[in-house]
């Protein structure tokens, strides 16, 4: 066994334990479930998979659908049309809510079923099918394999969907949705109703990771201001009325639900997604919050701790016709402009004064407007002539 398998295995194993929590049971199929799967997946850059537990157990998507759709949307409106009908602020309160905006009738974010609803409503198409098949079709794009719906969770969903119903009736009322109810009602039903495992997830997830792009098929699936978007919303609004702390215990972007479960975003390392159906009461799995918190742990992914390294680029140094070229690749952001500088400095001491060098950047991914300007500062400071090829 890898050690990063050895790693997963060991943190699920310590969470197999925890009983507590008891599987969703407002939709009669959710509470058939068997309560004791237990799984767990992580995708990498290179769209390597590395799972334990039940990792190709099936169970439907329910809430976690709500970040994709959300970026359907983005897609197809664009960020202020979306805005203008749904909010971005955690509501704090649970996800059936009637979390309204005073006023307008906005729903307060995307992330719980009022804003959803909203959502999807966005999702062109003069049919449910039509809808649905948009819908799908951009989730098997995120996951790597084509996904398909639950018929019989599905049926059991629209036969007790009554608040969600009432839900969109109040939208309606509103004109926060202009489709009409049955067809962004059932097509939010359907969505909830797609079968995803947790390599499904985790896979859907890195690609949010990595900007939009699925390492596994090396598609992409968005660009990456949208991927942006629904990452931030799922960072303020992703775990219902546990969003705060779970910023600050786990400090990932993560959506959870009702099925039990979880997935979380490591920008620019990894995706992860866990699933046991044992809900607390915010209606998270009891058992997958404690395997992610554990894992981002002991990987050291929270966000908002000291992350200099990812944006240090590699530096060489070369002759070239008028002088010194030195040679970036990689990321260079704020902070790892001071190797860049160090080896400048060096350079600067050993020519002649009115020297040129020559800093070839055309090897840098990506390089943030924060380092650009910390580059020129230094340039304008150093005795010698540089020139920037980018
Ligand atoms: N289908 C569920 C509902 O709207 C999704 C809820 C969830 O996962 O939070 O009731």
């Amino acid at each position: 066994m890898d050690s990063i398998t050895a790693l997963l295995s060991g943190a699920l194993e310590e969470v197999r334990p925890l009983a507590e929590g008891a599987p969703a049971s407002y939709i009669p199929e959710l509470a058939g479930v068997d309560p004791e799967a237990l799984a767990l997946a992580v995708v990498g850059p290179r769209g390597r998979v590395w799972s334990a537990g039940d990792a190709d157990h099936e169970f439907t998507i329910q809430s976690m659908s709500k970040p994709f759709v959300l970026a359907l949307a983005l897609v197809e409106h664009g960020r202020e049309a979306v805005m203008a009908r749904v909010g971005a602020e955690p509501s704090g309160e649970p996800f059936n809510a009637i979390s309204l905006e005073a006023g307008t009738g906005r729903p307060a974010n995307p992330m719980i079923n009022a804003g959803a609803i909203a959502t999807t409503a966005l999702v062109p198409g003069g049919s449910i099918a039509e809808r649905t098949e948009r819908i799908v079709d951009l989730f098997s794009r995120f996951a790597g394999r084509e996904l398909r719906v639950d018929e019989s969770v599905y049926a059991s969903e629209s036969a007790t969907g009554d608040r969600n119903r009432a839900l969109a009736h109040l939208l309606r009322s509103y004109d926060v949705i202009e489709a009409p109810v049955d067809l962004a009602v059932e097509s939010y039903f359907r969505q909830c109703s797609v079968l995803v495992t947790v390599r499904d997830l985790a896979e859907m997830a890195a690609t949010l990771a990595f900007g939009g792009f699925n390492p596994t098929t090396r598609e992409r699936v968005v660009d990456e201001h949208i991927a942006r978007d629904v990452l931030s919303l799922m960072a303020s609004c992703g775990m219902y009325d546990f969003s705060g702390e779970w910023l600050l215990r786990v400090g990932l972007p993560a959506k959870s639900g009702v099925s039990g479960g979880l997935l979380a975003v490591a920008p620019s390392q990894f995706g992860v997604a866990a699933f046991s159906p044992r809900l607390d009461g915010h209606g998270n799995s009891v058992r997958a919050v404690a395997v992610v918190e554990k894992l981002a742990e002991r990987l050291g992914m929270h966000l908002l701790e000291p992350h200099e390294s990812v944006a240090v680029p590699a530096v060489s140094v070369h002759s070239g016709e008028t002088g010194p070229v030195v040679r970036l690749s990689g990321e260079l952001g704020f902070a790892g402009t001071e190797r860049v500088f160090a080896v400048l400095r060096e350079l600067a001491t050993g020519l002649p004064e009115g020297s040129t060098v020559t800093l070839d950047a055309r090897e840098i991914g990506r390089m943030h407007p924060a380092a650009l300007v910390a580059l020129q500062t230094e340039f304008e400071g150093l005795p010698l002539g540089f020139r920037l090829e980018q």
